[in-house]
C-alpha cells in the first residue's frame, strides 16, 4: 500500500515556520522521562499552591493539545483546520469532579456543545466522559453489583437522566454523540447504561457511540455479543475503537487485588485486537458504524485497505478517522487529503481543570512511550524540507 502518511507537506500546511519550531521544541522537551516526571510534580503543585505558571502552561503544552479555554475559543482552530478538510468534535477536558453541581455544569457544556455541532458542518460529533456526569464510586458500586443506599439510588437517576438528556439532544439535533471509556472496574455501568441509549436512539441510524478499548481482552466478545443483542432488537451499534489510555493503571490494580488484570498480555495482542474488530465492524456496517480513534500507522492504513476490498467510498459517513488535536497531523491531514472522513478532538477547559488530560498526553510522548520519536522525526523531515526549498 501507498505511504500516504510520510507526506510532512501536508501534514504541516497549517504551521507556520515558527509553529513548527515551537513543537519541535515541545516535542523535544517531553521526550524528555525525567523532565516530564519532574515537571508533572513541580506544576502540580505550583497549581495546588496558587503559583502564577498558567501563563507558561498556556504558552508550551495547553496550547499544543488544547483549542482554548472555553468552546468559542476553539472556533478559530475548527475552521483552520476544515479548511484542509479535517472536521473536530469539541471535548471538554475537564476531569476528576466529583459534586453535583460540578456534573451539572458538565452537563450544561456538553448540550452546548451538541448546539454548536448542530450549527457548523466542521464539527460532526459531541463527546463527553461518563465521569463528567457522575461519581466515579457510583460507577464503579453499581459495576461491582454492590446495593445502593437510598440516596445513592437518587444520586443514580441523577447520572442516568443527565445521560438520557444528551443522548436526546443529540437525536433531535442528528449529531453524532461519543462516550469515552475509562477504568474497566467502573465501565459495566457506562455500558448498560449506554446501551438503554442505542435502544432508545440508534434505531434508524447510529447517533450513540460506546467507546471499546481493545487492550481489554473481552471487548471482541462483548461486541460479538452485543450485536446479536441490536440484531434481535432492532437498533444500529456505533463504537469509537480505540487501544486503551488506562494500563498501568489496569495492570497495577488487578495485581494490587490479585485478580487477572483485563490487559492483552503484550502490544502485539492488543494490535491484532484492535485490528481484528476493524475487520469485524468493516464486515457489518450494516447495523454498525466506526470512529477509529488511533495514531497507529499500521491500524490506518489496514482501515483504509480493508475499506477498499470492499468498495467502500472515502467519504463513507459510517467511517471516521480520529487522533487527538496536536498528534498525529501527518495521520490527519493526509487522510484528508485523500477524501477520509477524519476527526481531530479539541480539548478545551479552564488550564488547571485540563491537567490530568495534558499529563497522559506528555506521558504517552516520552521517548519510553514510544510515539515521539515518530512525531520529532517527522517534524525534523518537514523543517530540513522548508529549508531546502
Ligand atoms: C480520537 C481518540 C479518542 C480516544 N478516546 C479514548 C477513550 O475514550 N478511552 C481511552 O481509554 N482512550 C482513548 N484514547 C486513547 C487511546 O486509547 C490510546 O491510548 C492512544 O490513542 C494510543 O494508542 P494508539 O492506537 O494511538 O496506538 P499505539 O501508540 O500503537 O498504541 C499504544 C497503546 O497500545 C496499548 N499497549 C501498549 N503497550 C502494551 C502492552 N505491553 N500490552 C498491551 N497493550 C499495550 C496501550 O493501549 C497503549 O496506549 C483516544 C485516542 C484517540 C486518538
Amino acid at each position: 500500500m501507498e505511504k500516504i502518511f510520510n507526506n510532512t507537506a501536508i501534514a504541516f500546511a497549517l504551521k507556520s515556520d515558527s509553529e513548527l519550531e515551537k513543537a519541535y521544541f515541545l516535542f523535544k522537551m517531553i521526550a524528555n522521562e525525567p523532565l516530564v516526571r519532574i515537571g508533572t510534580m513541580v506544576t502540580n503543585f505550583a497549581l495546588t499552591v496558587h503559583l502564577p505558571v498558567e501563563g507558561l502552561i498556556r504558552a508550551t503544552v495547553f496550547d499544543h493539545f488544547c483549542g482554548g479555554v472555553n468552546e468559542n475559543d476553539c472556533l478559530a482552530v475548527v475552521d483552520k483546520m476544515f479548511s484542509k478538510g479535517v472536521s473536530s468534535v469539541l471535548d471538554y477536558s475537564v476531569e476528576g469532579k466529583e459534586e453535583e453541581e460540578q456534573f451539572d455544569a458538565a452537563l450544561k457544556m456538553t448540550l452546548k456543545t451538541i448546539d454548536f455541532a448542530k450549527e457548523r458542518h466542521a464539527i460532526p460529533f459531541a463527546v463527553f466522559k461518563p465521569t463528567g456526569l457522575g461519581r466515579f464510586e457510583l460507577y464503579e458500586k453499581i459495576s461491582d453489583h454492590q446495593s445502593l443506599t437510598p440516596e445513592e439510588k437518587e444520586e443514580w437517576d441523577r447520572v442516568v437522566a443527565r445521560f438520557d438528556l444528551v443522548c436526546h439532544e443529540a437525536y433531535q439535533k442528528d449529531v453524532g454523540l461519543l462516550i469515552d471509556a475509562e477504568e474497566s472496574w467502573m465501565q459495566n455501568a457506562t455500558d448498560e447504561l449506554i446501551v438503554q441509549m442505542m435502544r432508545k436512539y440508534n434505531k434508524t441510524k447510529p447517533i450513540v457511540y460506546n467507546t471499546l478499548q481493545m487492550y481489554r481482552k473481552d471487548r471482541f466478545d462483548y461486541l460479538k455479543n452485543l450485536h446479536l443483542q441490536a440484531k434481535k432488537e432492532g437498533f444500529f451499534i456505533g463504537i469509537k475503537l480505540v487501544r486503551g489510555a488506562y494500563m498501568e493503571k489496569e495492570n497495577e490494580r488487578a495485581e494490587e487485588k490479585g485478580y487477572p488484570t483485563p490487559i492483552c498480555s503484550s502490544k502485539e495482542a492488543t494490535d491484532l485486537n484492535y485490528n481484528s474488530v476493524l475487520h469485524y465492524i468493516i464486515e457489518h456496517l450494516d447495523t454498525m458504524a466506526l470512529f477509529a480513534g488511533t495514531h497507529n500507522e499500521e491500524s490506518a492504513y489496514y482501515l483504509i485497505e480493508l475499506m477498499h476490498q470492499k468498495r467502500i467510498k472515502e467519504n463513507d459517513k459510517r467511517i471516521w478517522f480520529g487522533q487527538l488535536y496536536g498528534m498525529s497531523d501527518h495521520i490527519s491531514f493526509n487522510l484528508a487529503a485523500y477524501g477520509y472522513n477524519v476527526i481531530k478532538y479539541v480539548p478545551f477547559g479552564p488550564v488547571k481543570d485540563v491537567m490530568p488530560y495534558l499529563i497522559r498526553r506528555a506521558e504517552e510522548n516520552t521517548s519510553v512511550a514510544g510515539q515521539t520519536s515518530r512525531e520529532l522525526n517527522l517534524i525534523k523531515v518537514e523543517r530540513k524540507r522548508r529549508k531546502e526549498n
